[in-house]
């Protein structure tokens, strides 16, 4: 028989949560600058960065971000928690003084919108595929609710949906960079949609696609799923960005740089 597991559970299991005291540490803003420090953020190509977040207990970050820095604005993949939003809006302001407008939420699940709010108090606008406000509306706020027991950084902020969507394409070309958010088909969740790079061939993934053994399924459809990624694949991403990473040293874009093609496949099929 199979045991139901939500994702609370799964991600508690996974080791994803802040302790109480790293989270207060971080409120007070006394760890935030130290554990940006720790964590270097790689420019993967001109103006287009990843943070690697991390599952451990006292992560901030728990999800991957990315961002890419056009003329006039930032782009930011994934909202993160708040404390992972607070920090990459810190590092962000390390790179650039340009407004960061938008934040793009790959899809609902806590570690990739639930710092909407963060980004909104600083001037941005969270924007998904539609199939995340569905998927919301079906699960919030009961899925906030329980986050709210464990992260201590969500007790500052609120839920907030995304309020820019698009049903099944959004680009931002600016001449220089273009970014195409697309939703290439159901997986991880119902309302999943990518980062699309054309010009440097990258491929920021969300869960459609982590660096390692393990997903969560309980929100999506393993079988359309397999399209979704066939779909994926058929961009041709040279340096696939996954959106969860549980073997720090193993991070998605530098596999793509330094290892076999078979080794890129093998990522973007979800291993
Ligand atoms: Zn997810």
């Amino acid at each position: 028989m199979c045991k139901k597991v939500n994702r609370r559970e799964f991600l508690a299991t996974s080791t994803a949560f802040l302790s109480v005291a790293a989270e207060a540490e971080i409120l007070q803003g006394k760890a935030l600058t130290s554990a940006a420090q720790a964590v270097e953020a790689d420019q993967v190509a001109p103006g287009v960065y990843f943070h690697e977040g991390s599952l451990a207990d006292n992560a901030p970050a728990v999800c991957n971000n990315g961002w890419i820095i056009f003329d006039d604005y930032v782009l930011v993949v994934d909202a993160n928690y708040p404390a992972g939003a607070r920090m990459m809006i810190s590092k962000i302001r390390s790179l650039t003084d340009k407004p960061i407008r938008f934040a793009f939420d790959t899809h609902h699940h806590g570690d990739h919108a639930y710092g909407n709010q963060v980004y909104v108090d600083a001037g941005a606008v969270p924007v998904a595929h539609t199939g995340v406000i569905e998927e919301m509306r079906r699960k919030e706020p009961r899925n906030w609710n329980e986050d709210l027991k464990y992260r201590t950084d969500m007790k500052d902020t609120k839920l907030k949906a995304p309020t820019v969507l698009f049903p099944k394409e959004l680009y931002f070309d600016d001449g220089t960079h273009r970014v195409e958010l697309m939703h290439l088909g159901v997986a991880h969740t119902h309302g999943d949609a990518v980062a699309w790079l054309p010009k440097e061939k990258i491929l920021f993934t969300g869960d459609v696609c982590v660096n390692g053994p393990f997903n969560f399924v309980g929100d999506g459809d393993t079988g359309k799923w397999v399209a979704t990624l066939e779909a994926a694949k058929k961009l041709g991403a040279t340096t696939i960005c996954t959106a969860t990473v549980r073997v720090p040293s193993r991070r998605c874009s530098t596999i793509s740089r330094r290892s076999s093609k078979s080794s890129r496949i093998r990522c973007i099929q979800g291993w």
